[in-house]
């Protein structure tokens, strides 16, 4: 059974949703090629790309790293729960479909504050009968609340994978790392931390503009360096898996679905024009 999430009154929902402001969960849809964005959106998103024009690929190596990271869980370490917190718009691939590829009987609970994301959260419940998933209208930053609302359908007496992918950049330090402990604390031996976030390690300076264009536009934007983001895996007492904590597209690669390593000239000429580098992002991967 879906959660209390899907029984919010449509218009309530919809009386939510700020369209005059950007939002995250929308310009990473832009970044995607996706359609539930709005042009506050595609503003930040052409800002974004005007301080770091290879950013879109950044998007899209994240996602590509999400599938394989939960693909290796379910297929290999045979993890059959997923605690999807930050799940953004729903798209081709989404964590319950890639998990219940390996096993449908796989359980996903996802977690996102933004009701844009509600509005589609009935595309995230899109399970077989043997699998079962669920949606909670909730902030990473309430974990007790997500705890208890998880545990609906998650059963906290096996192994669970938490994903925390591309969400923690959005939370200051304080919050941040004890939200972590909090979540981990409450999952049983076994259980998983799949976890990416920005960092200015690598392109410092364009991804600082970026970091800026956002500020200016209202979001929070963390950059952590790589010995911050292995924190949150060494002050939990968490293993690392190999490779350990490297760029997302050097994650164990497959190659599955190419990600194009230098826009063309052409994408670069465009980034006065968001509309084309919308249909040249997704030139790129057809
Ligand atoms: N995890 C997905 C989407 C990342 S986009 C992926 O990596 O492909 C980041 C998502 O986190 C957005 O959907 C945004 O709405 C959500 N988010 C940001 N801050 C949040 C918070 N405090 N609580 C819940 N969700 C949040």
């Amino acid at each position: 059974m879906p959660g209390d999430a899907l029984s919010q009154d449509p218009a309530e929902i919809r009386g939510r949703i700020d369209t005059t402001r950007a939002h995250p969960a929308r310009v990473y849809d832009v970044f995607l090629g996706g359609k539930d964005h709005y042009p506050a959106d595609l503003a930040a998103a052409a800002a974004g790309l005007a301080a770091n024009p290879r950013g879109y690929l950044d998007v899209r190596h994240n996602r590509d790293f999400l599938r394989r990271a939960v693909t290796t869980l379910a297929a290999e370490d045979g993890i059959r729960q997923f605690l999807d917190i930050g799940t953004g718009l729903p798209t081709a691939e989404n964590v319950h479909q890639i998990a219940q590829r390996t096993d449908p009987g796989a359980r996903v609970v996802y977690v996102d504050n933004d009701p844009v994301v509600l509005a589609h959260a009935r595309a995230l419940l899109t399970s077989g009968p043997e699998g079962r998933t669920d949606y909670i209208d909730a902030d990473l930053r309430d974990p007790a609340h997500i705890l208890e609302q998880a545990a609906q359908t998650l059963d906290f007496g096996r192994p669970i994978a938490l994903c925390l992918v591309a969400i923690l950049h959005f939370v200051a330090d304080e919050e941040a790392y004890p939200i972590v402990r909090e979540l981990l604390d409450a999952l049983p031996a076994g259980s998983r931390l799949v976890l990416s976030h920005l960092t200015d390690d690598l392109n410092p300076e364009n991804v600082r503009a970026v970091q800026r264009a956002y500020t200016a536009r209202g979001f929070t934007f963390v950059l952590r360096s790589r010995a911050d983001v292995a924190r949150f895996l060494t002050d939990n007492g968490l293993e690392t898996a190999a490779p350990g904590v490297v760029p997302v597209h050097h994650w164990r690669p497959d190659h599955a679905a190419p990600v194009p390593e230098q826009p063309d000239a052409a994408y670069l000429d465009s980034l006065d024009d968001i509309e084309k580098v919308r249909y040249r992002a997704i030139g790129d991967v057809t």
